[in-house]
């Protein structure tokens, strides 16, 4: 055997050791139901954590379009989160919150970005860009909630997650119209 052949087998060793089956907490869900109102809490806490910051993003946007954009957004999360609240209470269940590490991540990445950027147009891109990976996790996110929530037949708490998936979707698309009808331009020539 080659040397560098013998130094990749140890590497694939190394990276395979942590193969066990994970040992599950002690409230860890057992069932579907639990998955599901665990993943209620994690995108409660997400949306809450939006609202607080996506001022930020809006007062940090120069492009006027994108920054209605995002203000308009932000009053809609709000709306996300009453939402959230109501299916808590469908669910008989307390609403609550429980860190999405996920989304605490983007919302870090989306600060860095802020630092890396002049404020003008190239700043406005990369809000932008963070903001579709925000939407994206919450399309993702209650597009999973709403397929469990229609396994559970809880059909009021679906339309209710099929209301804020579309919202999502929406604000998605029209993020990629700001890019692409002239912050991207604009910020390709400065
Ligand atoms: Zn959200
Ligand atoms: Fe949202
Ligand atoms: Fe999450
Ligand atoms: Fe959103």
């Amino acid at each position: 055997m080659k040397n560098n052949e013998r130094q990749k087998n140890t590497d694939s060793a190394t990276k395979h050791k942590n193969t066990a089956v994970v040992e599950a907490n002690k409230d860890a869900a057992s069932n579907l139901k639990e998955l599901f109102i665990d993943a209620l809490k994690d995108i409660y806490w997400a949306e809450q954590a939006l609202v607080k910051a996506l001022p930020k993003m809006a007062a940090n946007a120069s492009s006027p379009k994108l920054q209605s954009s995002i203000s308009d957004h932000h009053a809609m999360t709000e709306n996300q989160v009453v939402r959230l609240e109501q299916i808590f209470k469908l669910l008989n269940e307390k609403a609550e919150g429980k860190k999405c590490e996920a989304l605490a991540g983007l919302l870090k990445e989306g600060d860095n970005m802020l630092e890396e950027t002049a404020y003008g147009p190239v700043r406005d891109a990369a809000i932008i860009a963070a903001s579709q990976k925000i939407e994206h996790y919450e399309i993702a996110t209650y597009g999973t909630l709403f397929t469990f929530a229609k396994v559970l037949g809880e059909n009021d708490a679906a339309k209710l997650l099929q209301q804020t998936l579309a919202e999502e979707a929406e604000a998605d698309k029209i993020l990629t119209d700001v890019a692409t009808g002239c912050v991207n331009m604009d910020a390709s020539q400065s």
